[in-house]
């Protein structure tokens, strides 16, 4: 049997080793999952929003100890975490909602009737990266259950034990067999199985944008159903009219949250160039004023990366006589740290501004006029998130319809809400997950007329 080794980003140290599951373990967990298809879907509505609840219930009962894995194995610090198990409790509460209200329509036609009705979609390969491993796995299975379908989970190699805690939380809280496994291994066995079955029916990745473009010519050749949340290279647009010192204040969080790993990152601070200078002197002391540091603090504000691999890929962003204008700190000994670092003034070609850097690393660029800032915020490939500070209601309205990105936020640094929409434009993503449309990624529409005429 195949395992790998989760280690504790912070200290290096062995956090626990954990079967890798082979193809033939992805084929017996979906034919797992075939077997308890047609019973979930019969649950009744009322009895399958209980379970939902009491799955919920039985989260919030383990958040600590949730949130003390998420610490040992992902670095975040132990607030964040907490937060993190929470969310997936009222991810799945809000969708325990749904199956009472998974309405169909009646559609006026001659002759009979016709009814529509939301049918579940069918198997759900669930494929979660390692920045947000709790978040990202409840977003896809509350409304995948919600809807009637199985969930097949394949969290990341590097953190998969919340998941598969998760995982357990959920027979105890009486879902039957079957209905939602967690399925460590790798992303190209269990990953690449779950896209190339048919019995699987809908995939849901979360992850690079190389990946998701493979998982969708994968998901092509049979016509599988697809949602992909992918990179993204936000841009933070900062008007001379704007309340500076809350843009500066918030501007790390908006950066450096998960130590910059995260899709919806600012990376881009866009400051209108008469308050340029200004903006730089209230974003150093709020920048040198991260606390990062041991997870496990209450008080740390941001932790390490997840690995060596990455800080190496994060540190090549910013090679020797890179534009650093300040930084914040990051301790010395072992654990994967890098510092808050903020680039300025870089080249629109540097390309710790032109790609995904997924590390604790911004620039801050000048920009003239409104039509400036929309032009450079559009000149990326991307579009999930992003940020406009004006107090210019007009503007403000103008400027967040002309970012091409699914999530904008203004005069405030967040944009995620679980009951709100969330995805991205362009080669962020394919389809929206939370809020209340995302049933319809997890149900087919069915049409029947019915003849009433003699
Ligand atoms: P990946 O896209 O490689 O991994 C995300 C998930 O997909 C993991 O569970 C992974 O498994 C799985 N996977 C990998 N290859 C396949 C495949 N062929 N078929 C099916 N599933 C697969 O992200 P990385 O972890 O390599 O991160 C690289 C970069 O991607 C980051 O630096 C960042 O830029 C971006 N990223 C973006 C995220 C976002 O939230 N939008 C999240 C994570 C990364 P395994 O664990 O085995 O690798």
């Amino acid at each position: 049997m195949s395992t790998f080794t989760v280690l504790n980003p912070a200290t290096e140290q062995t956090v626990a080793t954990v079967p890798s599951a082979s193809v033939e373990e992805a084929d017996a967990a979906i034919a797992r999952a075939a077997a308890a298809r047609a019973g979930w879907r019969e649950v009744a509505p009322g009895e399958r929003a209980a379970l939902l609840r009491a799955f919920a219930d039985a989260v919030d009962a383990h958040i600590e100890e949730l949130a003390g894995l998420e610490v040992a194995c992902s670095g975040h610090p132990v607030g964040q975490a907490r937060w993190e198990a929470g969310n997936v409790r009222d991810v799945l509460r809000y969708y325990s909602a749904a199956p009472e209200r998974l309405c169909g329509k009646q559609i006026p036609v001659p002759g009979g009737v016709d009814v529509t009705f939301k049918e579940p979609v069918g198997i759900v390969g669930l494929i979660v990266p390692w920045n947000f491993p709790m978040p990202i796995l409840g977003w896809g299975v509350a409304p995948a259950l919600a809807a009637g379908n199985p969930v097949i989970a394949k969290p990341a190699e590097r953190t998969p034990l919340t998941a598969i805690r998760i995982g357990e939380l959920a027979l105890e809280a009486g879902l039957p067999e079957g209905v939602f496994q967690v399925l460590p291994g790798k992303g190209s066995v269990v990953g690449q199985r779950l896209v190339d079955h048919e019995a699987v029916r809908k995939i849901v990745f979360t992850g690079s944008t190389d990946v998701g473009r493979q998982i969708m010519a994968g998901c092509a050749r049979q016509v599988k159903r697809l949602t992909l949340e992918l990179g993204g290279k936000s841009a933070n647009i900062v008007f001379a009219d704007a309340d500076l010192e809350r843009a500066a204040a918030t501007a790390p969080v908006a950066a450096f949250d998960n130590a910059g790993q995260d899709c919806c990152a600012r990376s881009r601070i866009l400051v209108q160039r008469e308050v340029y200078q200004r903006f730089l002197e209230l974003l150093e002391p709020a920048v040198k004023a991260v606390a990062v540091g041991d997870p496990a603090r209450e008080d740390t504000e941001m932790g390490p990366l997840i690995s060596a691999e990455h800080r190496d890929r994060v540190a090549a962003y910013v090679p020797d006589g890179a534009p650093v204008a300040f930084r914040g700190s990051a301790p010395d000994g072992p654990g994967y740290w890098y510092p808050p670092t903020v680039l300025a003034p870089v080249r629109l070609d540097d390309p710790a501004y032109v790609e995904e850097v997924f590390g604790p690393v911004v620039a801050v660029v000048p920009f003239e006029d409104e039509a400036q800032a929309v032009a450079m915020a559009n000149d990326t490939p991307y579009g999930l998130s992003g940020s406009v500070w004006t107090r210019d209601v007009g503007r403000a309205i103008r400027v967040a319809r002309a970012v091409e990105t699914g999530n904008l936020s203004v005069n405030s640094h967040s944009s995620v809400r679980y009951w709100t929409p969330f995805g991205g434009f362009k080669q962020s993503g394919l389809g929206r997950e939370l809020g209340p449309d995302a049933l319809d990624a997890f149900t087919e529409t069915k049409n029947v007329f019915i003849a009433t005429e003699e």
